[in-house]
């Protein structure tokens, strides 16, 4: 749920100014869907129609995420229903500024997707109740500063605590994840959306654009960042996955089959 390392955090955040251009394009070389310039545009990456889905997604975003460069949520909000995800910004959100939040609190079925040891595996959850939906909380920032929005908002515990176990090699190359089992946000949500709406296909879509993302990145000079465990163990599980990947869309050759 954190879209970089920790001890990268400072460097990464100056970096990301100095990525800005000195001349920013005329907006008439802005794409007007997903404000990139045309050059780098994502539109064809994302779907034709917003994803119908059930679960709501609640973002609490450190403000320091936002205004990182390549913060990976507004590639989700190209591909949900506006009111299918809600992005709050800030480090503690107390009772009286954000009532709707702890409101949400109080339903049996909002879900606050963080890792811990009395959290579920979000694959065991049964069917909300009928007539009801799940709504899922997920902390977006640096692992410090979700751990950082974790602590200093206690009542966040009164949710159903989930989390997610997989073995998807994170497919954001450009920043260094903790481990092999960090994911950015969008992965994150992708993954559980595709368990709780059971259909594994919304993983892919919601995937599609940010792998088009890091594609673009690298091509403009970004280097590939692993993260800290075994490289070579990583590389052939993400071999396995890019095989899996390619054999679901059919672009698998018959001998690779
Ligand atoms: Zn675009």
């Amino acid at each position: 749920m954190a879209d970089l390392d920790d001890g990268e955090d400072g460097n990464d955040f100056f970096r990301s100014f100095a990525d800005v251009p000195l001349n920013p394009p005329e907006k008439r070389d802005m794409c007007s869907r997903c404000k990139r310039p045309l050059a780098v545009c994502l539109c064809a990456h994302f779907p034709s129609h917003f994803l119908q889905i059930s679960t709501t997604i609640h973002v609490l975003q450190h403000p320091r995420e936002e205004s990182r460069l390549l913060t990976t949520v507004p590639l989700l909000e190209a591909c949900l229903p506006p009111d299918k995800i809600v992005i709050r910004r800030g480090r503690r959100f107390h009772k009286n500024d954000w009532p709707d939040l702890h409101e949400l609190l109080n339903k049996p079925t909002t879900l606050l997707l963080y890792p811990g040891p009395t959290a579920e595996n979000i694959k065991t959850l049964g069917e909300p109740p009928l007539g009801e939906n799940y709504d899922i909380i997920v902390l977006d920032g640096t692992w410090r500063q979700a751990k950082d929005i974790f602590h200093n908002n206690p009542f966040l515990c009164q949710a159903r605590q989930v989390q997610l176990e997989h073995d998807h090699i994170s497919e954001y190359v450009i920043r260094t994840q903790p481990n092999s089992k960090s994911l950015c946000t969008v992965e994150a949500i992708a993954l559980s959306l595709s368990i709780l709406e059971k259909n594994e296909e919304i993983a892919e879509i919601l995937i599609r654009p940010l792998r088009a993302l890091c594609k673009i990145q690298l091509e403009h000079g970004a280097v590939v960042h692993f993260n800290k465990e075994n490289e070579d163990e990583i590389m052939l599980r993400a071999k396995r996955q890019e095989r899996s990947h390619r054999k679901k869309m059919g672009g698998l050759s018959e001998k690779e089959r």
